[in-house]
């Protein structure tokens, strides 16, 4: 459940439901809005579920709310604003529309550099590249690791860029941590509770990527994992599904844009790569997430896709990828929304 404390509630009454809140031995979230603060009440309680009578008639308390859904903070009632984590100088969520993009691994630091350059050029604010690569076979191209976490800080000091890459293990969460700006959870990894919390501990943005077989439910309970720990930067991250399809590497579910969006505050990320697994589809999708309601997209991007050490076949050429940008933007006008693009970008 959450307590709605009432407009101009004193820091006084916040602390005592607080107190009250640990006293029952649940943990208090606090949610500071423009307006009021909510706190979410979560936890299996030591004694008893909790109670909203112990709440309703306290000082300063204007409402109790029950939260019906699984998931307590991850849910719209806990908020009913919009999150908007700021990444560098990119606010995620907010009326602009996030741009993610680079290769699926970083490879080499002279391709990385070259890559990054033209992104940055075309304003693109977010660099991706994986460090730790989940592949579906032990004998492909693992990753460079902590060599591929230097490059891409060296592309982030470059070009001012942020930089996203996806952690694989509990063990390495702190080091990734310390070299990025958002860490990225994969599909493989969606239910993998330990790291799920181990993301949730510590303090940069986790963009969380919906497991291949899992539903809308299980990604929001997922989140809620992160969530629970004290981390409230989670980004929702839609990469298609598995299904009887077999014309594309995955089945983009655009159904739940709109609906992750309904039943949560946090942003929602399109990878239209990883979706299709195809460079043809990638442009087209785009649009469809962004006319759908995404807050964003993650993209790859590789100078040569034919010489790529993976996922060449869903990645695009720089000029492709321009030209993506141009057809992305009307249909965020369209929606009353803008691509957020550095003003170094060329008009
Ligand atoms: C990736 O982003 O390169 C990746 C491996 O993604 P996913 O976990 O969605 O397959
Ligand atoms: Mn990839």
């Amino acid at each position: 459940m959450i307590v709605v404390m009432r407009v101009g509630a004193s820091q006084e009454e916040i602390d005592t439901v607080v107190e009250r809140i640990e006293s029952i031995g649940y943990q208090p979230h606090l949610s500071p809005g423009a307006e009021r603060v909510v706190i979410g009440v979560v936890g299996t309680g030591q004694d008893r579920p909790a109670d909203p009578e112990d709440f309703r008639s306290m000082r300063g308390v204007d409402s109790v709310v029950p939260i019906g859904a699984p998931y307590k903070l991850a849910s719209r009632n806990f908020s009913a604003e919009d999150s908007v984590f700021t990444v560098r100088d990119t606010p995620i969520g907010g009326p602009g529309i996030a741009l993610m993009a680079g290769p699926c691994s970083v490879e080499d630091r002279e391709g990385t550099l070259e890559i990054a350059g033209e992104l940055a050029g075309m304003g693109v604010t977010i660099l991706r590249g994986g460090a730790f690569k989940p592949r579906t076979s032990p004998y492909s191209f693992q990753g460079l690791g902590e060599e591929a976490l230097k490059i891409l800080a060296e592309a982030r000091d470059a070009t001012g860029m942020a930089i996203i890459t996806e952690v694989m293990g509990s063990d390495e969460v702190e080091m990734v941590s310390d070299y990025v700006d958002i860490l990225q959870l994969g599909t493989r990894n969606m239910q993998n509770y330990r790291l799920l919390e181990a993301v949730g501990r510590q303090p940069k943005p986790v963009l969380l990527k919906r497991g291949m077989s899992a539903t809308i439910e299980e990604l929001l309970l997922a989140a809620e994992y992160i969530l629970s720990q004290g981390n409230a930067q989670v980004l929702l991250c839609e990469r298609g599904i598995r299904t009887y399809e077999t014309a594309t590497r995955s089945t983009f579910d655009v159904n739940a844009v709109p609906v992750l969006k309904g039943l949560s505050h946090l942003p929602v990320i399109v990878d239209p790569s990883h979706a299709t697994g195809r460079a043809d589809l990638i442009a087209p999708i785009s649009r469809a997430a962004i006319a759908a309601g995404a807050d964003g997209l993650i993209i790859e991007v590789h100078s040569s896709p034919e010489d790529a050490v993976s996922d060449g076949a869903q990645s695009l050429r720089p000029a492709a990828f321009a030209e993506l940008l141009d057809g992305v933007e009307r249909i965020a006008q369209a929606v009353d929304r803008t691509l957020i693009r550095t003003p170094t970008t060329a008009p």
